[in-house]
């Protein structure tokens, strides 16, 4: 069953189309990445499936709810943004549990939630320190730890290791594949780096010009190329 469904969407911002007629099933439990070059529309899609941004045609479906004008909190997904997007006066801990607490979630479960994500994660030491006090690859484990907590139907993940140098970013893309083995949770995942798509995804979308060149495991892309801008972007042979 597709958890997450997008039918003949389309964005503009102003007179600039930036998402055009795109159509997407991504299944329970699949990981999705989301793969094209700088303004190919990425970061507008995933941010139109949380509901930062509106739809202006087409149809969202989450867990078999029409979502296109549901407030970004009924929806049961959780982000994780590129620059952490953690609030700096608050620990750790009340980053995490912040979210929860506007929603009514009792303290104790919050409290075991926070304990068990510090648990997956390695970083019950980190708890009790400000943002400021982390390195970036430090920030990063937080934000993801603030998503598990809010238990969603599906991760939304917008370049998330962009900002880590190049052995901590291996290091953490190895423990977001892990992780999704774990959580078995749907996950969709933007990146522009090849490598990230190639060694993450049950499945690629390759997105050029606003619109989708194609949809297949890393290996179908990547062997059976559907365009000349696929074969160039993902490296295939000639
Ligand atoms: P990507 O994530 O692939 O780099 P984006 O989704 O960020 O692409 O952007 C797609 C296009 O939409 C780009 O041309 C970008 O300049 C434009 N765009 C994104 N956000 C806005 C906005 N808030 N207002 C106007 N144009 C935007």
């Amino acid at each position: 069953m597709a958890d997450i469904s997008l039918s003949r969407v389309w964005k503009r911002f102003g007179s600039v189309e930036v998402i055009r007629d795109v159509s997407l099933d991504v299944g329970s439990g699949e990981l999705v990445v989301f793969l094209g070059p700088s303004g190919s529309g990425k970061t507008t899609l995933l941010r139109m499936i949380a509901g930062l941004e509106s739809i202006d045609e087409g149809a969202l479906t989450i867990d078999g709810v029409r979502c296109e004008t549901l407030h970004p909190g009924k929806r049961n997904v959780a982000m994780v943004f590129q620059n952490y997007a953690l609030y700096p006066h608050m620990t750790v801990a009340e980053n995490m549990a912040f979210g929860l607490r506007n929603v009514g979630v009792p303290s104790s479960v919050i409290r075991e939630r926070i304990d068990e994500a510090a648990r997956m994660l390695e970083m019950e030491a980190l708890l009790q320190r400000k943002p400021a006090q982390l390195s970036g690859g430090q920030r990063q484990r937080v934000a993801i730890g603030r998503a598990i907590v809010k238990e969603p139907k599906a991760f939304l993940f917008d370049e998330p290791l962009s900002n880590l140098d190049a052995a901590l970013r291996a290091r953490t893309r190895v423990e977001l594949a892990e992780l999704h083995q774990r959580l078995k949770s749907t996950m969709i995942y933007v990146t522009h780096d090849q490598v990230e798509a190639m060694t993450l995804a049950d499945r690629i979308v390759i997105l050029n010009d606003c619109r989708i060149e194609q949809i297949g495991s890393p290996m179908e892309v990547y062997s059976r190329p559907a365009s000349r801008f696929v074969a160039g972007f993902v490296g295939s042979p000639a």
